[in-house]
C-alpha cells in the first residue's frame, strides 16, 4: 500500500478542505489538516505544501497531438505580425527537397489583410515543398512543388490558383505534407506534446483524429505511446451502419466515431456553414460537409453500436443541420438509447437556446474552447470581421448552453490554440460577450469533470478530488485563482502516477521519497 498526505494546501473544488490523502492511486479522504495528520501522518510521502493550490488534473477534450507537437519544433507563425514577417521565416527555414510543415498564420491580424499568394510562398521558398496550416487548421497556403505531389488537388473543390486551399483541395494538400513525416518524427511530436501538457497540468487528451486529419496510424502511434497521459481517441469517419461503426472502432482503436467528423469548416478560412452570407464575402454561406440524413444515420449507427457519435461543428448552418439530425435519430432509436451514449458536438459556436434545449434533451455534450472567444471575440475581432457585430456577439455563448442544461467540456483544438487550462478558465469566465460567461467553479469543472462526462466515462467522481475518485490532480504554486499570471504547475498525477514534477519544488518529510 502507499499512501500520499498533502497537506496545507487549497482544495477549492472541496469546501473547507486542506488536506488530501491519495492511497494506492485513489482519493481516499480529503479534509481539514488536523484530522490528516492524525489519521495519515505516517503517509509514505508527506507534502507540506505551504498553501498551494491543488485542483482535479486538467482534461483537453480536443487536440491534435502531432500537428501541436511539430509545431514546437518546426516554423511556428502564430503571432507572426505581418504577411511580410510570415514570408521572411518561410525563406529562412525552407530547404530545397523537403517538405516544410508550417502553421498558424492569420491575415486578419496582418496590416496588409490578406493571405500571401501561391506566387508570394513560391519566391520565398525557393522551390521547397511547403504546406502552411492557418490558424484554424480549415486552410492552408501550400506552394507549387507541395502541389507536385498533390496533384488531385488541382481543381477539387476549394481549389485556388493562388490563394490557399479549403475544403477537398486542402484535405489533398494536407494529405501529401503528412505522408512526408517520418514515423519517428511523428512519435516525438507526439511525445513532445503529451511531455507539454503534463507540465500544464493536464492528465487527459482527447485526440480529435480523422481520416482527412491525421491519418489511422497516427492515432494508433499516440494511443500507444504509454506517456502516462492518458488519450482518448476519436475517430472522424461518418458511418450509416452498426457493422461499420464496429469495423472501424477495430481499426482505429477509438473509442468514438466523433471528435473533428465535419459538418462544416471554421469561420476564418470562411467555410463555416452560416444561414445567411459572410459579411466580409457576400458571396459564400461556406461550406456543408454532412446534411442532415447523414448526420442523423451516423448518429443512429454509433447508438446502435453502443458507441459516442459526434461532429464539429461551428456555423448556425451547420448547427441547424445537427439539431435535425439528432431529432430524427431520436425519433429512430428513443431518447433514452440516445442519452445513454453522450454523444457529443465540439465548437457549437452557433447554437440558439432552442436548439440548446433540444441538444440537452438528447444528452449530447459540448467540447467547447473559451480561447476562441478570447482570440476572436470582441467588437474588432475575427468573429466581428467574419459576421458583422450582431452575429458576433452570439458566438460561443456558454452561459445559453449551460442553463439549458448541455454538459461543458473544455479543450484547446491545440495547435489551434495553446494547451493552457488556466487561460481558458478564465476566457470562460472573462468572455468577451456580456452575458455568455460563466464562474470560477463552474469553468473549472468543465476543464475537468467535464472532459471526463464527455469521453462518457462511467466513474462518476473521475474529475473530482472526492474520496473513491482516480486521484488526478496537479499542484499549483498560486493560491489565487483569476491572478494574472497563471498558477505554475509544481506537480501533475494521474491515477495515482506522477506525470510531471517541477524539478525541487516539492519536499517530502515522509517515510520513503517516491522518486516517480
Ligand atoms: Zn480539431
Amino acid at each position: 500500500m502507499s499512501t500520499t498526505l498533502l497537506l496545507d494546501s487549497r482544495i477549492p473544488s472541496v469546501t473547507g478542505a486542506t488536506a488530501l490523502a491519495v492511497v494506492d492511486g485513489t482519493v481516499a479522504w480529503a479534509g481539514d489538516g488536523s484530522v490528516g495528520r492524525v489519521r495519515f501522518g505516517d503517509a509514505d510521502e508527506v507534502l507540506e505544501l505551504g498553501g498551494a493550490l491543488v485542483t482535479p488534473a486538467f482534461v483537453d477534450a480536443h487536440v491534435h497531438a502531432t500537428s501541436a507537437g511539430l509545431l514546437a519544433s518546426g516554423l511556428d507563425l502564430t503571432g507572426c505580425p505581418t504577411l511580410a514577417q510570415c514570408l521572411q521565416q518561410l525563406a529562412q527555414h525552407a530547404r530545397p527537397g523537403t517538405v516544410l510543415w508550417g502553421h498558424g498564420w492569420d491575415e486578419t491580424s496582418w496590416p496588409e489583410r490578406r493571405p500571401p499568394t501561391r506566387a508570394e510562398v513560391d519566391r520565398a521558398c525557393g522551390g521547397a515543398a511547403v504546406y502552411l496550416s492557418r490558424i484554424d487548421g480549415h486552410s492552408a497556403a501550400v506552394s507549387s512543388a507541395l502541389l507536385a505531389r498533390a496533384t488531385e488537388a488541382i481543381g477539387a473543390p476549394g481549389w485556388a490558383a493562388q490563394g490557399p486551399l479549403t475544403r477537398q483541395a486542402h484535405h489533398h494538400a494536407r494529405r501529401a505534407a503528412r505522408e512526408s513525416i517520418t514515423a519517428g518524427q511523428r512519435q516525438s511530436a507526439q511525445r513532445a506534446f503529451l511531455t507539454a501538457a503534463a507540465a500544464r497540468g493536464i492528465a487527459v487528451v482527447h485526440e480529435c483524429a480523422g481520416p482527412e486529419i491525421s491519418g489511422i496510424n497516427d492515432l494508433t502511434d499516440l494511443l500507444s505511446a504509454d506517456h502516462g497521459v492518458e488519450v482518448v481517441g476519436y475517430w472522424g469517419q461518418a458511418v450509416s451502419t452498426p457493422e461499420q461503426v464496429r469495423e472501424l472502432l477495430a481499426a482505429t482503436g477509438a473509442h468514438g466515431l466523433a471528435g473533428d467528423l465535419f459538418c462544416d469548416g471554421a469561420l476564418g478560412s470562411r467555410t463555416a456553414a452560416l444561414r445567411t452570407p459572410y459579411a466580409d464575402a457576400p458571396g459564400t454561406r461556406g461550406a456543408t460537409y454532412l446534411d442532415a440524413q447523414q448526420i442523423a444515420d451516423h448518429v443512429r449507427a454509433c447508438t446502435l453500436a453502443g458507441t459516442q457519435a459526434g461532429f464539429h461543428v461551428i456555423g448556425d448552418a451547420a448547427t441547424d443541420a445537427v439539431v435535425a439530425g439528432f431529432a430524427a435519430a431520436q425519433a429512430a432509436v428513443g431518447t433514452a438509447a440516445l442519452r445513454a451514449r453522450r454523444h457529443r458536438l465540439e465548437h457549437l459556436e452557433m447554437v440558439d437556446p432552442d436548439q440548446a434545449r433540444q441538444l440537452a434533451v438528447c444528452g449530447v455534450v459540448a467540447s467547447v474552447q473559451p480561447a476562441f472567444d478570447a482570440a476572436w471575440g470582441g467588437a474588432e475581432g475575427m468573429y466581428a470581421l467574419r459576421l458583422g457585430a450582431s452575429r458576433a456577439a452570439g458566438m460561443n455563448p456558454f452561459a445559453l448552453l449551460q442553463a439549458a442544461g448541455v454538459v461543458l467540456a473544455f479543450g484547446s483544438d491545440a495547435p489551434v490554440t495553446p494547451v493552457d487550462p488556466w487561460g481558458a478558465v478564465r476566457a470562460a469566465v472573462e468572455h468577451c460577450s456580456p452575458g455568455s460567461e460563466i464562474g470560477v467553479r463552474e469553468a473549472l469543472a468543465a476543464h475537468t469533470y467535464g472532459g471526463y462526462w464527455a469521453a462518457a466515462v462511467t466513474d462518476s467522481l473521475a474529475g473530482t478530488l472526492f474520496p473513491g475518485a482516480p486521484a488526478s490532480y496537479a499542484i499549483w504554486d498560486e493560491a489565487e485563482v483569476g491572478g494574472v499570471d497563471p498558477p505554475a504547475c509544481l506537480r501533475t498525477v494521474h491515477r495515482g502516477r506522477v506525470l510531471f514534477e517541477r524539478h525541487g519544488a516539492l519536499v517530502s518529510r515522509g517515510r520513503s521519497r517516491r522518486t516517480s
